[in-house]
């Protein structure tokens, strides 16, 4: 059996040939259908910059079918983010493309440079509500996506 990812996409820089960042995470669906079994993808959400990071970004989620294990895929989202001109070094800062693994249907993996589910995961509104609109009742442990996504709505916004 394949396993199933859930991959949180974010750009908030302008790419040459593909365009604005909504345009650049259009063609990074595009690349994950290319390269691997898109099943869904949520609708593309604009987001205020955090951190001081200046442009919005545009983020969503793709839910992809692979025979890969997470730290390869983990390789080759890498490569697909390199491909897009990714500047690397300030966390928050511009960012053509940037690719994290969310969820995969293993549930927990860790290794010294990967952790799933991704850390931050319960912490972002921009990756927890496209994963809201397209796998609301995928399970991480007790709590659901959906319950998740309803207890950040009631906190104040962050990072
Ligand atoms: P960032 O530049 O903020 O996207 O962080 C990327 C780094 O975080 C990667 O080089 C990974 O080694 C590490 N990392 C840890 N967990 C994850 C995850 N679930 N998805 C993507 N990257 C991860």
């Amino acid at each position: 059996m394949p396993h199933l990812y859930a991959i949180a996409i974010g750009s908030n820089r302008p790419h040459g040939r593909h365009g604005r960042p909504p345009q650049v995470v259009e063609a990074a669906i595009a690349r994950l259908d290319g390269e691997f079994g898109l099943f869904d993808a949520s609708p593309i959400v604009l987001n205020a910059a955090h951190g001081g990071a200046g442009r919005d970004f545009a983020n969503t989620v793709a839910l992809v079918e692979s025979d890969l294990e997470p730290v390869e895929m983990l390789a080759r989202l890498k490569a697909i983010e390199a491909d897009f001109g990714r500047r690397r070094g300030r966390r928050w800062g511009p960012r053509v493309l940037d690719l994290d693994i969310a969820l995969w249907s293993g549930g927990k993996f860790r290794s010294r440079q990967l952790t799933i589910p991704h850390p931050q995961l319960a912490r972002r509104s921009f990756v927890l509500q496209p994963l809201a609109a397209i796998a609301p009742d995928w399970s991480l442990g007790p709590l659901a996506v959906r319950h998740l996504t309803g207890r950040l709505a009631r906190k104040r916004p962050q990072g």
